[in-house]
């Protein structure tokens, strides 16, 4: 708990030092999120058992993280997707493209950013083209000021690469692979800013 807080500490004082004299804080940039909860009956590792519950608690972590940038994201809906089954042609491709087949697309929202929690898959979680994918037995490697628990910053670090960041391997950073950190710097906020705008346009309705 203690460890939490500091964090969080941490984590306001350096908000606090991107107030700017002139411009003030960056304005606040907010998308809307469709998450699905991935169900299966018949590929277990398509079934996700999260609940509703745990994506409001997740999310306001993510928000935490994307706090240093200024963008925010603001959850649509939360939906129970049900799988497609693998279609047979789909068999000898990449993990990816046999992830991406089972999601029905006329499910996904076009006003908002779409995350599909699912159960098991080789990666935490991946962001090929929409949606952003995620696994709820996601596990990173621990390090000094890291988020206390994988999904919020399994989903950020997705949802970044979604906002146009690439990796970048330092281990506090949101942009690694593998670790809990969740920094981001100015020139990662300058792109993601840039590509939230936009989606933000794309959003309005
Ligand atoms: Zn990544």
């Amino acid at each position: 708990m203690n460890t939490l807080i500091t964090t969080l500490c941490a984590f306001l004082a350096m908000i606090t030092l991107r107030v700017e004299p002139a411009g003030g804080i960056h304005p606040v940039i907010t998308l809307k999120v469709r998450v699905h909860l991935m169900q299966s009956n018949t590929t277990p590792a398509m079934h996700t058992t999260l609940s509703e519950t745990d994506i409001r608690r997740v999310f306001p972590k993510v928000n935490m993280i994307w706090a240093q940038a200024g963008i925010q994201f603001e959850i649509e809906s939360i939906v129970l997707t049900k799988a497609l089954p693998l279609p047979p042609e789909m068999r000898t491709q990449s993990m990816i493209e046999r992830v991406l087949s089972m999601i029905p697309k006329d499910q996904l929202s076009a006003k908002a950013i779409n995350v599909c929690y699912v159960k098991e898959m080789e990666p935490n979680g991946f962001f090929y083209r929409e949606p952003v994918m995620v696994k709820d037995t996601a596990k990173l490697e621990a390090v000094p000021g890291g988020m206390d628990e994988p999904l919020p910053r399994v989903t950020a670090h997705e949802i970044g690469h979604e906002l146009g960041l690439k990796h970048r391997q330092e281990a506090v950073n949101l942009m690694q692979s593998g670790t809990n950190g969740f920094l981001l710097n100015d020139e990662e906020i300058g792109l993601a800013r840039m590509t939230a705008a936009r989606l933000q346009m794309e959003q309005a309705p």
